[in-house]
């Protein structure tokens, strides 16, 4: 079993990355260091503090949004995932599949939209150092199963990218590296963007994440061989089928940002990778 592992730097590396890439608001739940980063950087961001279920998405007597709703067409940053109330995660589900929050109340319902793109992170374990190079993990195993169990199976179903980072060293934060800058990669997925803008044309439905169901069938017509690589790995890792409809999802985004017409193996391929992690585990 794999999960995330995020340090405080690489995170914050992480959060300021995305704000520069995805767009320049991002609602997150940071560390002092991270706010100071993101302040320096010169990003819009809102803290969200409330961490209850009311704060998360939306509720009160007269019930106001929450921070999911005001994520609106933006980014939720969740840090730290396992520290929040499982039962607080599993109303995420809701809005995660239909974009939108329902909150019922005595006399009627209140709906408000909750279209984010969610990022979160975790460590490997409740102390963080499980599998690091060089510092030993003081937890037991007991304690890091529960830590892990706090994420349901169906949650996890519902993340498209579930990614190890590795502790980054202090040497490597220092050195000059040859990493692709922000601005270049924002440029590539700006053009992705525009690729499944030119496909469809109707109304916000045009990003990848809406597609659903025929249309996105139509879209991810496979060849042979990524057909028969897919039915393999959905075998063996036992997809769910909202899992497989992911993958022929983020396998038609890689492509796209591959500026790639039609879905090639290579592009279910890396797409898997970024599923079985967490399908191991669900
Ligand atoms: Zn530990």
């Amino acid at each position: 079993m794999q999960l995330p592992v995020v340090t405080g730097v690489a995170l914050t590396v992480v959060v300021a990355a995305l704000a520069a890439v995805r767009n320049r608001f991002v609602r997150a739940r940071l560390g002092f260091s991270g706010v100071l980063l993101l302040v320096a950087l010169g990003l819009e961001l809102a803290l969200a503090r409330g961490i209850g279920e009311a704060a998360l998405v939306g509720g009160g007597t007269l019930p106001r949004p929450g921070e999911i709703s005001l994520a609106h067409n933006g980014v939720l940053f969740m840090d730290e995932l396992p520290e929040f109330e499982r039962r607080v995660l599993e109303v995420l589900r809701q809005p995660l599949e239909e974009g939108l929050v329902r909150i019922a109340r005595a006399a009627r319902t209140v709906q408000f939209p909750a279209r984010f793109q969610f990022v979160a992170a975790m460590n490997p374990c409740p102390c963080g150092f499980l599998g690091h190079p060089v510092r030993a993990c003081q937890c037991t195993p007991p304690q890091v199963a529960r830590y892990r169990s706090r994420l349901s199976g169906p949650l996890r179903d519902r993340l498209d990218l579930d990614v190890e980072v590795a502790a980054v060293s202090i040497e490597a934060l220092h050195a000059d590296g040859a990493e692709e800058p922000s601005a270049a990669i924002r440029a590539r997925v700006l053009a992705a963007r525009e690729r499944q803008a030119a496909r469809r044309r109707d109304g916000d439905a045009w990003l990848n994440a809406a597609l659903e169901g025929s249309r996105l069938r139509r879209e991810t017509r496979l060849d042979l061989e990524a057909t028969r690589l897919l039915k393999r790995a959905a075998a063996a890792l036992a997809l769910s089928a909202r899992s497989h409809d992911r993958v022929l999802r983020v396998a038609r985004t890689i492509a796209d940002l591959d500026g790639a017409e039609s879905v090639g193996v290579q592009h279910v391929g890396e797409s898997l990778q970024f599923r079985s992690q967490g399908t191991s585990t669900a």
